[in-house]
């Protein structure tokens, strides 16, 4: 059972992570939690090139493919073997990441960054997303170290951002969770539990 969290940044995602994989993992299944982008030897590279406010000027589009070529690699190595020996992994971003800030965000074609990531995934979507939605001018309050790259720009970006996720949100609303990422962090738990309990036999 694969699992997505989106969301923009500082809408706790990482937090409401470790909490549902502790809660999973309490129920005796196995938990593989990873995260995009950065999570194999290449893919921690590419995040710090992707990171770095030296690479401000990126092109958009090599932006994206960098993005692509990370999740290629983590689907490859990380989510297709941990899915296939039955664990539950809990991804903190995917597919849906790179629609929002790369398409809806830097004003490329939605579709067409879908489409390259679902070559790079060779289709693999997750059984549940998790929507953390929260707005830009709360999310900022939450961020305590030095912002990167992303985190440095402006509200609009973040705006559009989040209206990226939120209308893939509204096109599947079967596979999507949307929670209100203002509220408590428990109180986001909770609403996440609930779906997962309905969803898994757990
Ligand atoms: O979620 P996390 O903080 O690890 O993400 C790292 C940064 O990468 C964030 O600032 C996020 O905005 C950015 N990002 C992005 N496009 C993606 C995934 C993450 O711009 N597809």
């Amino acid at each position: 059972f694969f699992i997505a969290l989106e969301g923009g940044d500082g809408a706790g995602k990482s937090t409401q992570v470790e909490a549902l994989a502790q809660w999973i993992r309490a129920k005796g299944h196995e938990v593989v939690v990873t995260r995009e982008p950065g999570a194999t030897p290449v893919g921690k590279r590419l995040r710090s090139i992707l990171l770095d406010v030296a690479s401000a000027g990126l092109s958009n589009r090599a932006e994206a493919l960098l993005y692509a070529a990370d999740r290629a690699e983590h689907v490859d190595a990380v989510v297709r073997p941990a899915l296939e020996r039955g664990a539950i992994v809990i991804s903190d971003r995917y597919i849906d990441s790179s629609v929002a800030y790369q398409g809806a965000g830097r004003d490329l074609s939605p579709t067409e960054i879908a489409r390259i990531s679902r070559w790079a995934t060779d289709g693999l979507v997750p059984h549940l997303t998790v929507l953390l939605d929260v707005s830009p001018a709360t999310a900022r309050e939450r961020f305590t170290e030095a912002p990167d790259r992303l985190e440095s720009e402006p509200a609009e970006f973040h705006g559009r951002v989040r209206s990226g996720f939120l209308t893939l949100a509204a096109g599947d609303p079967g596979r999507y969770l949307v929670v209100d990422a203002g509220q408590d962090p428990q109180d986001v738990t909770t609403v996440v539990r609930h779906r997962l309990d309905q969803l898994l036999p757990l």
